[in-house]
Parts: C-alpha cells; structure tokens; sequence
C-alpha cells in the first residue's frame, strides 16, 4: 500500500514526513517514540517557575484568537485548575477555538509562570486525565504535530502490513525475543511498562545487530583494499609548510604523517580526523590535497552548506595563488551555464581541486583523475553519497573531518572500521573563551558586553534557534532580534541577519560583509554552526542556548577565539541553567562531548537526523552499549557460521552483499 493512501495524508503532509526520513509504511510504522512519558496531574506544591507542568482545569473565558502574522497565532483564555487561575497561551492553535468552550473539562501541556501565573502550553488535550498514562513521544517537524503523527502510525498499523524481521531466528529464540509486529505495535502504544520493555530490548537489538553486521563487515575488508599507491616529493611539502604564516602544531603534523602513510601505500585509505573545532582541521585537508595533487591526481573537498565550501574556496585559492594548481568551486545554486563549465573540467581531468557542498556527488558530475576525497565537519559520508561515488566508477582514498570527538570506547566500536588521527592540542596563544549564562532579563548587562567588544573594533555573531526545530514558537527569532539590535547599535554599527528565507547568493552576500567587517553584529540561526572563520569575532551570544545540546553550544562557541585577543560567549536562558553550566567550566570539546553523552544519550552526538548512517532510532551507544557489543559478538558468529554460507537468512545476506560493495 502507498503511504499516501493512508487517510488525511496529503501531499503536503508527505513532504514533511519525509523531512523525517519517513518514505514509506515501513518507515512509518518503524518511527518509534524517541521517549516516552508518563502522563499525570503535576503536583503544584512541586512545582518550580518555569518547569513543565499538565494541569487538568476548568476553561473560564472564551478563548482569544491574535494573529501575529501569516504563519503565526496566539491563543489565549482563563484556566481554573483546583482553584488557582491561569493564563493559557499556545501558539499557532486557532483551530482548537470552536472546541474550548466555557465550563469545558481540559488537560494542559506546557511551562509555567508564576510571575504572571500564566502557563505557555505546548498542548490541550480536550479532556481531563483518566488515570496514569503512558504515551510515546515523537521527535517530529514544524507543521507536524505529534498527534498527527502518531494517527498516520496508527492508521498504518490497522494494515495487514508485511515487515522483515532481521534478527535469525536461532538469536530469536535464544533471547526470547517478542515477534516483531508484536513489538512494533507495543513501542506506539506503551500501555504495559514490562511489555514495552521487551519491546524495546528487541527494537535496540535488531538494529545494532544490523550496524554491527556491517560494521564487522567493513572491518574484515578494512585495509585490505588496494587503492592508489602514490610518490610524494617530500620536500615540497616540507617547503609548503614552511610557508604557511603559522607554525603547525605536532599533532598537526601526527595528522599530516599519518595521511601521507596512507596514501604512498597501496592500501585505499579510510581514515577519520578527529579535532575540536579551532583546532586546525582545514589546513591539514589542504596539505592532504597537495600531496595528493604532487602525485598527479585531482582532490574533492565537501563541505555541508554552501557558505562554508566558499570559505574553503577561498582560503585555498588564497594559498595556492603563486602556483598552477587550479582551484574551482561547485554549489547548488550556481547557474546552469557555470555548472556546466565546471562539469566539463571535471569530466577532463583540468581542475586540481575542487571545492563544494553535495552538488559535487550529484548525477551529471563525472570525474577524471579523483584520487581523494575529503569530507568536513561531517562524521562520514550516508552510505547513498558512498555509494555514488562507487556509481561513478571511482574509489578514492577518503578523509572525514570530524569536530565532535566521540569518548574513545565508543570510538573504537563506532569507528572501527576506519583509522583516526586526532588533534588534540590548540594552535598556541589561543585564550580559551569566556562562557557565562545570562538571565533574559539581565538583558541590559549582555547589550553592554556587546557593546564593550563593539567599542574595541570587535564584531560579534548573535544566534537563535530555529523555529523549525521546536513545537512551540515562544522564543526570540532573528527578525525579532534584528529588530532589537539594531534599536540598540544601529546608529554605529551595521547590525545584519541570515534569514532562512534568504537565497544563497543574498546570504553570501551577508557572510562577506561580515567578512570583511562591513557587518558588526550578525544574527543568524545555527547555519554559522559549521566551520565559519572571522577571526575578527570575539563575541558570541545565543538565545535560547537551553534548546541546543551541549555539543553544538560548543560547536557554535568555537566560531569565536581564533586570534590571541580575549573572547566571550553568552549563554541567554532561564532554564536548564546546570546543564549549561557545563560550558563555563570547561572548554575541552572531548569533555563537553562526554557530558552529552551522560545528559542526552549519542543521539545529539551524531548531529541531526539526515547526516549519514550513525544515528539509531531506538539504540543509544551509551546506555546500550552492552547490547552493542552482544550484538557485536552474534553478528561476528553469524558471519562465520553456515546460516551464511547457506544463504538461510537472505535479507542478512544482501545487507552483507550491499555493504562489501559499498567498501
Ligand atoms: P577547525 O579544526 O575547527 O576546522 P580551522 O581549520 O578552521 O579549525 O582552524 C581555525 C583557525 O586556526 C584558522 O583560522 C586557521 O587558519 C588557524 N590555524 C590552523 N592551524 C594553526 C596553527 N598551527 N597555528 C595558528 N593558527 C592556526
Ligand atoms: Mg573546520
């Protein structure tokens, strides 16, 4: 059956499924809850201002209905529950209207006020509270909310649906494992906390025995391949490095050794480079590519958005401007014409290196010569992007950069297919960057900090979450903030935003005014997370900072310090201000990612849903990490054992197949 059957799903609904990864019934009805939760009254001689509450209560006044603009409505009415009064305002609800009506019975969501004894809620459940409930809770999109979601599921699993089970039956039976429509079924509608269990237990093994099996897989043919063996001339790496305006740190050059171990020999390499952000990555990509362009073959460069493949565009023109070696870029939203130029290049073997975001493994792209690619600020290529390249007749030796260091046990699982070097020391006469958290109402003291770095010729980036990530709309966005700012500094300083509406061009546009420090304050969303470098910027201040996991606050961080002046950043937040607190204390990537792992499980680890194959929907490296390497040990034995040989379990067979040729 078309998921698109299914009823009230449309495709406007579909497209926002799949933003989720979700194709297909399958993956429907295997979207499972990344949490569950136990609904009951909340207990308000227990409550705290600004905890997250469900109030059962009494609506008291007609509900107001104030369009902010277009795509943004408040709602707003009186609430009794046991007695006490409330505000309860939701956003973007005006639809619930016609159905709160006066004297109506309700169940309210959301966070707590007691300053204006107001509840911002996240949701109205049209009746009161039965008993106890436990209810699963999806990670979903803007536009999407978790209700209707799990009515999609729902519907799909009223289907005599048909799903594979990949655990053999032999490991089945040996673990007493549910059947797996049994589980399935169980995970959407935790009714019974033991069953869930079961059920959960089952669902974390089948897909770390999945990735274990690949992983096994990938291991056994790790440095086995053969690849390009390659002549480098030394000294004219040596000579290059001698020219670089700063000197490279040793485990610059730990990197930079092992890379070039990698590719004079015969052995295709697969290695990941692990650094803190500012730790000087880049420059040993472009040694890399240079060695790679001294032995006669051309290099890709892959950058995840398109400002930053024009930032290493840039800076590697730069450096190789007194030389032959041809540089050129390649993004999504380069013109037709432009494209096609580019792609005859590539097809002829003429550029040395190219430099670009995913439109450089798109379909029409043909490369002559490839002999390494090199992928930043991602944890490794999706295994389709792989797969392209391989599509394309090429196997290059390939590099990831990574600037979320993973604690090392779990690396040597998660990773064990590839090698890793790791730079852990920072360029020398870098001061760590200053981090404290500010109230929002100490609002005040955080514009004079900004204007302190203003008034030194500094600039300063100010970041807000994005409203597409969160199911409420109450937080600052950046046309609000540019407002704000610009109120405040406007007069001397020019006060700029990337808005997501913006094209790439009016956002480049933006970047190299800020560049170029004709833009003082920049206000963006989290695309200046990745790899942006303004070594002007001494300040950074983040709304919201509680919506963001520790890693990307760290990430986001790492924009500012990169010259010997002292600099700051501001963490804005009323809440979760111990978790934040990880951040003033310390400004070591591979702690801060050890408290993510202790805080949020790996999920945050492995960055957003759509980057590569690492993230698992039910398994967490951590918590299960005993599951894991049980798994581990299974899938090894199953490997070896006549179930293969035999082609028993074929589904297990072809990802075994599917994955050797991914390698
Ligand atoms: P990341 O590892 O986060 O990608 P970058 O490669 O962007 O970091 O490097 C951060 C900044 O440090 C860049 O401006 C780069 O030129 C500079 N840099 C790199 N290596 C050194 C070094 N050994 N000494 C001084 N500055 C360096
Ligand atoms: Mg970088």
């Amino acid at each position: 059956m078309n998921i698109l059957d299914l009823p009230k799903l449309g495709p406007k609904t579909y497209e926002l499924l799949k933003k989720l990864g979700i194709n297909d019934i399958d993956d429907l009805i295997t979207y499972y809850p990344f949490r569950y939760e136990i609904i009951k009254y909340s207990n308000i001689s227990e409550v705290s201002n600004g905890d997250k509450v469900i109030f059962g209560g009494i609506i008291e006044s007609t509900p107001q209905v104030f369009y902010i603009k277009k795509s943004l409505n408040r709602l707003t009415f009186n609430f009794n529950s046991n007695g006490r009064l409330f505000k309860v305002v939701i956003f973007n609800r005006a639809f619930l209207k016609s159905n709160l009506k006066l004297g109506k019975e309700i169940t309210v969501f959301g966070k707590i006020d007691f300053l204006h004894n107001q509840i911002t809620a996240s949701d109205i459940w049209l009746h009161p509270l039965e008993k106890e409930e436990t209810i699963g809770i999806y990670h979903t999109t803007y536009g999407l909310s978790n209700k209707q979601l799990k009515s999609f599921i729902d519907s799909a699993l009223e289907l005599d649906f048909n799903i594979v089970d990949y655990i053999p039956s032999y490991l089945s039976e040996k673990y007493k494992f549910l059947n797996k429509k049994e589980a399935i079924y169980l995970l959407h509608h935790p009714n019974n906390i033991k069953l869930l269990k079961q059920a959960l237990l089952r669902a974390k093994y089948e897909e770390l025995f999945i990735y274990m099996l690949k992983m096994n897989v990938l291991k056994q043919n790790k440095n086995k391949k053969t690849g390009i063996k390659r002549e480098i001339d030394e000294s004219k790496i040596l000579a290059f490095i001698n020219n670089l305006p700063f000197k490279l740190t040793s485990d610059q050059l730990k990197a930079i050794s092992d890379i070039k171990d990698d590719l004079t020999s015969p052995y295709i390499m697969n290695r990941l480079l692990q650094g803190d952000v500012g730790s000087g990555k880049t420059i040993v990509s472009i040694i890399s590519m240079y060695m790679n362009y001294l032995s006669g073959y051309s290099s890709a460069l892959m950058a995840p958005t398109e400002i930053l493949a024009r930032q290493h565009y840039d800076n590697i023109k730069d450096l190789f401007k007194d030389t032959d070696i041809k540089v050129e870029l390649l993004v999504g939203s380069m013109k037709k014409s432009e494209k096609t130029r580019i792609y005859k290049l590539l097809e002829d073997g003429s550029i040395d290196i190219i430099v670009g975001t995913h439109a450089l493994i798109s379909e029409g792209v043909n490369y002559k010569n490839l002999g390494l690619v090199i992928t930043d600020e991602q944890h490794r290529f999706g295994v389709r992007q792989r797969s392209m390249l391989k599509d394309k007749g090429i196997e290059p030796d390939v590099l990831y950069m990574s600037a979320t260091p993973i604690p090392r046990t779990y690396a040597l699982t998660i990773y064990g297919d590839m090698d890793v070097s790791s730079i852990k020391t920072m360029p020398s006469g870098r001061l760590p960057v200053i981090t404290t958290i500010k109230k929002k109402k100490e609002m005040k003291e955080v514009l004079t900090s900004v204007y302190e770095e203003l008034k030194k010729g500094h600039q300063v980036y100010v970041v807000a979450p994005s409203i597409e990530d969160s199911e409420d709309t109450v937080m600052e966005n950046v046309e609000e903030l540019e407002k704000n700012f610009n109120k405040a500094f406007g007069k001397v300083f020019k006060v700029s935003a990337l808005h997501g509406k913006m094209n790439d061009s009016e956002k480049e546009t933006i970047m190299n005014d800020f560049k170029d420090n004709k833009i003082q304050v920049l206000i963006s969303t989290t695309v200046i997370e990745v790899g942006v470098d303004v070594k002007n910027a001494t300040m950074m201040v983040i709304f919201d900072a509680n919506r963001f996991g520790l890693s990307q606050l760290h990430q986001l961080r790492g924009r500012v310090g990169r010259n010997s002046e002292q600099s700051y950043c501001i963490l804005i937040s009323d809440y979760e201000i111990e978790r934040l607190n990880v951040l003033t204390k310390t400004n070591d990537g591979f702690k801060v990612s050890e408290e993510d792992f202790k805080l949020r499980g790996s999920g945050d680890l492995f960055g957003s849903r759509q980057s590569g194959d690492l993230l698992f929907k039910v398994a967490n490296i951590k918590q299960d990490f005993n599951i894991l390497l049980k798994a581990k040990e299974d899938s090894n034995e199953f490997l070896t054992s006549d179930y293969f040989k035999n082609n028993t379990y074929p589904e297990l067979n072809k990802i075994v197949k599917d994955i050797s040729y991914l390698n």
